[in-house]
């Protein structure tokens, strides 16, 4: 018998697909790690179990608490599914920029959702500084805190990075994420580097995120903006502390918005805006490594979450972007 216990039992042990149509333009094997196939939807599945769990073991969370937590969407999309299976309450503070399609599905999973103007993380008033506070001023809370906790990268270390490193016999030439806390790219990145440290390391930023200038320089500058969500960050987060980078590539919002209709309409496979940076990411890698080289991403979550934006013509042309053709 092989069946999965609840939805926690159903998280992780994603497929690694071939892209097909990047290999064969690349000449290099471009896989792309299924996160979207987690029962929550996303990567983000793996992070908020383990951090849940860690709280847990450490007798932070008990039976009626709640989790609070400042995210994106993805996070606490998984975070609120786990408090259902589990029998927590869920409040979630989310930037106002952020789809409505994730807005909705936080509600419907019963999540108090809080949405925020979107400010800096300098300013008192950020989502994740006032996720913090709320939970501080709960009883029987916790604050998921997935920028910091190290539950995050854990996480990845040991079922994503393992499961890459698996599913492709060690031969892995390139590893290449975007970064939001930095738990994916940090806890892959660590696994890879112990099993094979010639295994190159490559971080995929958007514009208006400070890390691509980082690596390059050392000091974080932000330039432009990007319509993608969850991803690029204007801090080194703890997550991201120590952690083996060697190099990275910035790609803009066109460049990723042509790759994932080309996953849409070449592949079949319907993807949210950080997957563009991802996979634009790899080919950048596979072009500097030159053909027969094994390189490996996320496909972070699904199109659906995004259907209003980067699948709608107008919204795309209030930003200045077209659809592409093919
Ligand atoms: N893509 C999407 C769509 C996300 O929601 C996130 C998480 N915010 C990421 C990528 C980045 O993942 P991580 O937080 O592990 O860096």
């Amino acid at each position: 018998m092989d069946i999965k216990n609840g939805f926690v039992g159903t998280i992780g042990n994603t497929p690694l697909i071939r892209l097909n149509s990047f290999s064969e333009e690349t000449g290099c094997e471009i896989l792309g790690k299924a996160e979207f196939l987690n029962p929550g939807g996303s990567v983000k599945d793996r992070a908020a179990l383990y951090i849940i769990q860690e709280a847990e073991k450490q007798g932070l969370l008990k039976p009626g608490g709640t989790v609070v937590e400042g995210t994106a969407g993805n996070t606490g999309i998984g975070l609120a599914h786990i408090c259902n299976a589990k029998g927590y309450k869920c409040v979630i503070v989310i930037p106002e920029t952020q789809s409505q399609e994730k807005m909705d599905l936080l509600r419907t999973l019963g999540a108090e959702v809080r949405a925020v103007p979107a400010v800096p993380y300098k300013d008192p008033n950020n989502y994740v500084k006032l996720s913090g506070r709320i939970a501080e001023e709960m009883d029987n809370a916790i604050w998921a805190n997935q920028f910091d906790n190290l539950a995050n990268r854990q996480a990845h270390y040991e079922t994503t990075g393992k499961e890459i490193w698996q599913q492709t016999d060690g031969k892995v030439d390139g590893w290449v994420a975007a970064t939001g806390t930095g738990g994916t790219f940090a806890g892959v990145s660590l696994f890879l580097k112990e099993k094979n440290p010639n295994i190159q390391c490559v971080l995929a930023d958007p514009m208006g995120s400070g890390l691509y200038s980082y690596v390059k320089t050392g000091e974080i500058k932000i330039e432009g903006n990007s319509i993608t969500e969850g991803i690029g960050n204007s801090r080194i987060t703890a997550n991201m502390e120590g952690v083996p980078i060697d190099d990275a590539v910035q790609i803009h919002d066109n460049e990723a918005l042509r790759v994932i209709y080309q996953l849409l309409y070449k592949e079949g496979l319907f993807m949210g805006g950080s997957v563009g940076i991802n996979v634009a990411g790899a080919i950048a890698l596979a072009k500097q490594l030159g053909p027969g080289h094994t390189i490996v991403t996320v496909l972070c979550d699904g199109g659906a979450r995004y259907q209003s934006r980067l699948y709608n013509p107008q919204w795309l042309k209030s930003k200045g972007l077209t659809i592409p053709q093919f």
